[in-house]
């Protein structure tokens, strides 16, 4: 168990006339290794939901742990928290603030207390695994780079303190279509080889079916459902209720249904569809 949140609820701005709540009795479980999506429409609490995760948002009610770490106690051991959970923003480029990337990235491992080599060394592999050249970037300024390598240098800045658990919020944002396939290889190679966790929030339904092993929906700050996404995207009565697209995939099922043809399958990602095709023709 990586991540155990339990009865989850919170309120912006309690005891005001602006009070809202954005978080209404949630519950979610992540185990080491799941790659899990969350969806949803805008103002459904999913940013407040992770936020949670790494304690910039305070509880207010219900409890988190994280590996061992328990949010409910009076100190939790916040250094501990955010070396474990990494935490990537909408747009954080924006916040890149540094005059060097080396600088900038080596600001969440400095934080970590980690000596001088090692942080280096940190430094050097993270900018190299988002795909940039190390030696190339180092000693530019953030602000002098192309919106999709920024992105990739805040990435970094996360990944350069090792997370087991890295958490990015709608990592495509903003992006073309080639920047955003660029980000999503990424993610999967961040999965593979150092954060074994990963939880994304997407408004694309394509990319959370090819990649996603488990499937959240959050509607009005509850969490609807969660499954494996083929117990998700089949689900009309849900995603009517909570206006949600399905996967490209699934759009053409259904209009295969209309036409009398019934694969008998649920596929969502393109792979699984080929072959229920194929199965299909075969059959
Ligand atoms: P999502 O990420 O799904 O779009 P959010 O977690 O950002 O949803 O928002 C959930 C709810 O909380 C929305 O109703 C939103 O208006 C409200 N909210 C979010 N941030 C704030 C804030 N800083 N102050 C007041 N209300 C907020
Ligand atoms: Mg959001």
């Amino acid at each position: 168990m990586s991540i155990e949140v339990k009865d989850l609820s919170y309120v912006y701005s309690p005891g005001t006339p602006y009070a809202a709540t954005a978080l209404d009795h949630v519950d979610l479980t992540v185990s080491e290794g799941d790659f899990v999506g969350i969806i949803g429409k805008t103002g459904s609490g999913k940013s407040t939901f992770i936020q949670h995760l790494n304690a910039l948002i305070r509880l207010q009610s219900g409890s988190i742990k994280v590996y061992d770490i328990d949010l409910t106690e009076k100190k939790p051991d916040l250094k501990r928290l955010r070396g474990t959970v990494g935490m990537v923003m909408q747009y954080p480029e924006y916040q890149l603030f540094d005059e060097t990337v080396e600088k900038d990235v080596s600001y969440g491992p400095k934080n970590l207390g980690l000596s001088e080599e090692e942080i280096k060394g940190r430094v050097r592999e993270a900018i190299n695994l988002v795909g940039l050249d190390y030696e190339d970037v180092r000693d530019r300024s953030p602000f002098e780079l192309s919106g999709g390598q920024k992105r990739r240098v805040a990435i970094a800045g996360v990944i350069a303190m090792r997370p087991r658990i890295l958490i990015l919020d709608e990592p495509t944002a903003g992006l073309d279509p080639r920047g955003k396939k660029e980000i999503l290889a990424l993610v999967k190679r961040l999965k593979e080889t150092s954060s074994p966790t990963v939880i994304i929030i997407s408004h694309d339904m394509d990319a959370v079916a090819e990649n996603c092993d488990k499937v959240a929906l959050f509607s009005g700050g509850k969490i609807e459902k969660v499954g494996a996404p083929r117990e998700i995207f089949y689900d009309d009565e849900l995603l009517l209720r909570a206006e949600m697209d399905v996967p490209t995939v699934v759009k053409i099922v259904k209009e295969m249904e209309k036409k009398g043809v019934t694969l008998g399958e649920k596929p969502v990602t393109r792979s699984e569809f080929l072959a229920s095709v194929k199965r299909w023709r075969n059959g």
